[in-house]
């Protein structure tokens, strides 16, 4: 289903979104080489707290914790745990925060000590795309302009594009419709209209796109091929002009 939100409804996500963005932040800024992803994850859900609001991952689904915290070929929803972040390690962390009923999502990945110049490059490749992903994202436009802007750059850049994940609208349910895939044909696709709220999160592997569900938690995705991948995601609003990121500070 896809709700369009009234002007109250955006309110509620603008501040959701500040939050769930503040979480990530203090998230991303304590990683390195030597703290526990559990460590990682307290940072997060005491913000979120102190803001009176809940983490909404905790307990979707049966998830066990608050954020997600996925290292190196983990390429989404990876458990915080007793996991010890080390040097050259990339950390992607992924963050959603519900304000008076309303959620916010956001994801990055941030860099333990020194990484590989692949690991940077695959990094901001990663961010670039959903900015220009977000670019599509204008009423009038379909999902599919969306999901072919970041595919054709990721793939050009010579990356490969998760194909089993995708984005989501985003508003009262942690997710619901429409799905945003990362690859697509332009002009396919539901039409976006202004008062939609979608995620856009590419994820995005340094190898071949093909993943696979741990089966030791059930939970977390990870490379095939054990190359890196990265997660760069933002909640977004479409307007009648340009599309306003809703998970910002
Ligand atoms: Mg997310
Ligand atoms: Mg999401």
């Amino acid at each position: 289903m896809i709700y369009i939100k009234s002007k109250e409804e955006i309110a509620l996500m603008k501040k959701a979104g500040q939050i769930t963005k503040g979480a990530l932040q203090k998230a991303i800024e304590a990683v390195k080489p030597g703290i526990k992803t559990i460590e990682l994850d307290k940072i997060a859900e005491s913000f979120i707290r102190k803001c009176n609001a809940i983490p909404s991952f905790y307990r979707y689904n049966g998830f066990p914790m608050h954020i997600c915290v996925s290292v190196n070929d983990e390429v989404v929803h990876g458990i915080p745990g007793n996991y010890v972040i080390q040097e050259g390690d990339i950390v992607s962390i992924d963050c959603g925060a519900c304000y008076k009923g309303y959620h916010g999502d956001c994801a990055d990945t941030a860099f333990a000590g020194t990484v590989s110049e692949d690991a940077k490059k695959l990094v901001d490749a990663t961010r670039e795309s959903f900015f220009l992903g977000m670019k599509q994202a204008v009423a009038g436009n379909r999902v599919g302009d969306i999901s072919a802007a970041i595919q054709t750059f990721i793939e050009g850049n010579g990356y490969s594009i998760v194909r089993d994940l995708e984005g989501h609208g985003i508003g009262a349910n942690l997710h619901e419709g429409p799905s945003v895939p990362n690859f697509g044909t332009p002009g396919k696709g539901p039409k976006l209209m202004p008062g939609m709220t979608i995620a856009v999160e590419p994820m995005v592997n340094l190898g071949k796109y093909n993943v696979y569900l741990d089966a030791r938690n059930d939970w977390t995705f990870k490379t095939l091929d054990r190359s890196l991948s990265a997660h760069y995601e933002n909640t977004i609003l479409i307007t009648d002009g340009e599309p306003v990121i809703l998970t910002t500070l």
